[in-house]
């Protein structure tokens, strides 16, 4: 009976022992993908598919499996019919971009080594990597080659580890270490910060304790534009406690920029810690032509940009900077007898980052800095650039349209009005054409409030994006809009 009992469960072949399939499988990916990425330039970016896209791959657990190709075909099926087109071209809504090809290929090169970026014995050749890559970025930037980094998930794990340190930092000027005793009988933190401050900042707060409602910001007006003369007058209130000032370079709405150098000269003055959430307008400081908006940025304590946006490397992606690599690592380091101990020369990367195990990020960073250099980002940013100011002057000449604020960077932020309608209608007819846009699918960007107003703020920030898919924004905007009018 046992025998017979074995033999047939012998009979039932085992996919996962299929070896064979693995050659098979990453050949038929790469080939569909290659073939989804020859037809993203001009595809609808919302695919006509069904509405509840990955729909048919659910249902209960797989009693069985159906084996490594035949999952992967429903997968590529699936994904064909209801994946977003938002590695292309005409994707403008948040700020997203795509993956160049070096970055991209990268990409799945750390997947297929599954290296772990935890420290010198898991892969010494990731952690080396790391170094360099940030090492790289810091040159970029513009960054002191002195201050630590490492790689985080996005913006919002960057924020997290920037806002950490300064926490460290803030205990230890009340004699605390707030990462062994905790923050307990401690005062509040105070938060100050423009009207720019991004909502992942204010989740990292959240995170960290200290509070989404310790941030006060100070603003000029509906846009949200720091007043610096109420920042100071707050300081200056605080009579030497200390303080963590919080800075956005690159604000989502109209990518406006805080005066990063008045703020390193208040934290400098007041004895305050200066974070800067840099997330896509830290790139400013790749041109020289763009440089100007984040002067000041070295006088920083940490920095927090996203890899995934501008940089063009796949999901998921960042990087955050500390001035102090002492106080990073102080919020992070973590020991255990068999987890061994380092040399101080080689950064232990999971202990200055929340996580432990970590995606090889590094890969892809470097590849692309390698593929396309220092000039290769400078063009991209600067077609970027130029590209935004296309898209302001052809809202300009168009009476219908209406910009809501200058372009510094690579976002325009605009609305609808047409002749008819009252000015208490518009923000209903605008968030009405916004979903209209999105439905339609031939560029894609959402709405936001800016000063008060609904309005449209396409972001460029894909490398693929050029001339003639900007030039869609209009002429879609004008087409949808004059139909919801025409359909009242
Ligand atoms: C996108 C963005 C973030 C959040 O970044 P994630 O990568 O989504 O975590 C934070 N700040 C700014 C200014 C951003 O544009």
């Amino acid at each position: 009976m046992i025998a017979g009992v074995r033999s047939s469960i012998r009979a039932v072949a085992d996919p996962i022992l299929d070896r064979s399939a693995l050659e098979e499988s990453l050949q038929l990916v790469a080939k569909e993908a290659t073939r989804f990425l020859a037809q993203v330039d001009t595809a609808p970016v919302r695919p006509p598919g069904p509405r509840e896209p990955a729909e048919r791959l659910a249902g209960g657990l797989p009693a069985g499996g159906a084996g490594s190709l035949a999952a992967l075909r429903e997968l590529i099926e699936a994904a064909e019919e209801g994946a977003t087109r938002s590695a292309g071209p005409r994707f403008f809504h948040f700020v997203m971009g795509g993956g160049t090809p070096a970055a991209l290929a990268a990409d799945w090169l750390a997947s297929a080594l599954d290296q772990i970026a935890f420290n010198w014995v898991s892969s010494p050749f990731a952690m080396r990597l790391e170094q360099i890559s940030l090492g790289w970025l810091k040159e970029l930037f513009g960054l002191p080659a002195a201050w630590s980094g490492v790689f985080t998930t996005g913006a919002t794990m960057a924020n997290f580890t920037g806002l950490a340190a300064a926490r460290r930092w803030w205990g230890g000027q009340h004699g605390v270490d707030v990462e062994d005793s905790g923050v307990a009988g401690l005062p509040p933190v105070p938060v100050l910060a423009s009207g720019y401050v991004h909502v992942s900042a204010v989740k990292a707060l959240a995170m960290l304790g200290i509070g989404r409602r310790q941030v006060r910001t100070f603003a000029w007006d509906a846009t949200g534009r720091l007043d610096a003369a109420a920042l100071e007058a707050a300081l200056r209130a605080l009579d030497g406690s200390p303080a963590i000032l919080l800075a956005t370079a690159g604000e989502v709405n109209a990518g406006g920029f805080d005066p990063l150098d008045v703020m390193a000269e208040l934290a400098e003055a007041y004895g305050a810690w200066l974070h800067v959430d840099g997330a896509f307008g830290l790139f400013a400081a790749v041109s020289p032509a763009t440089r100007e908006l984040v002067r000041g940025i070295e006088r920083a304590r940490s920095v927090a940009v996203d890899g995934h946006k501008w940089l063009n490397v796949p999901y998921d992606c960042a990087a955050a900077f500390v001035h102090d690599p002492e106080l990073q690592r102080g919020a992070f380091a973590a020991s255990a007898a068999y987890l061994g101990s380092e040399e101080s020369d080689r950064p232990v990367f999971s202990d200055f980052s929340p996580e432990m195990s970590r995606r090889a990020r590094a890969l892809a960073v470097w590849a692309t800095l390698r593929a396309y250099g220092r000039s290769g980002y400078q063009a991209m940013i600067e077609r970027h650039v130029e590209l935004a100011r296309r898209l302001a002057d052809q809202v300009d000449r168009e009476p219908e349209l209406e910009r809501l604020a200058d372009v510094s960077l690579n976002v325009v932020c605009f609305r609808y009005r047409p002749a008819g309608p009252a000015e208490d209608e518009l923000d209903e007819l605008n968030s009405r054409l916004g979903q209209a846009v999105l439905d339609d699918g031939r560029v894609y960007f959402g709405t936001t409030v800016y000063g008060g107003k609904v309005a449209f703020r396409p972001a460029i920030v894909n490398w693929r994006t050029g001339p003639a898919d900007v030039d869609l924004v209009v002429t879609t905007v004008l087409e949808l809009g004059s139909a919801l009018l025409a359909s009242g």
